[in-house]
């Protein structure tokens, strides 16, 4: 029984071909990823300790959600409601972090909406102190100038508004997703995996 088992082990190693296979195979694997890290290198200190920013930004969501849930707070758009005690650092630094993080934006139509009330409340409001303080034939020159360039600035600025979120945002969006984000010296780059 132990004679027929010791051989069964030398034989593998007397027959040279089986073992060199057995040891490439168990090889590379191991290798294959080995060699993936060391091309996503930083650029700035030449770590390998990436990690993309997608999922850094995602983890950083889920985090400010979980401890909002615990402590009871609010984390919107505008940061942290109400705020107490250790919260606040971390909280703030969260914020910190995923604003350099950020994903790219697209451009709402709301906002411009908004952007171009203001806008016309501002012109009219000139237009009043321009009127009361020049004399009395106060002239519709302002008036006809914005009844006329006010839609060409509108329509302006809903063209650039459709071309970004359609050709620039996707591109943007691409490049944050192809982002890692150096665990050593924090300096982005882009990196195709
Ligand atoms: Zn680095």
């Amino acid at each position: 029984m132990s004679l027929s088992l010791v051989t069964q082990n030398l034989e593998p190693n007397s027959a040279k071909s089986a073992p060199d296979a057995g040891i490439l195979y168990r090889g590379n694997p191991s290798a294959l990823p080995k060699r993936r890290r060391v091309e996503l290198q930083c650029q700035k200190c030449g770590s390998t300790d990436l990690r993309k920013v997608s999922l850094v930004y995602r983890d950083g969501l889920s985090q400010m959600k979980s401890r909002s849930r615990l402590v009871g707070l609010l984390f919107g758009a505008q940061g942290p409601g109400i705020v107490t005690g250790t919260s606040v650092k971390q909280g703030v630094l969260q914020r910190e972090l995923s604003k350099s993080l950020n994903p790219p934006a697209k451009w709402s139509f709301t906002k411009l909406d908004g952007a171009s009330f203001v806008l016309t409340c501002l012109a009219l409001f000139g237009y009043i102190v321009f009127a009361s303080a020049s004399a009395p034939p106060v002239s519709t020159l302002p008036v006809k100038l914005y009844v006329f360039l006010a839609p060409v600035a509108f329509l302006f600025v809903t063209i650039a508004t459709w071309r970004h979120n359609h050709l620039v945002y996707p591109r943007a969006y691409n490049e944050w997703d192809r982002s890692f984000i150096c665990q050593r010296c924090g300096t982005i780059s882009s990196h195709n995996t």
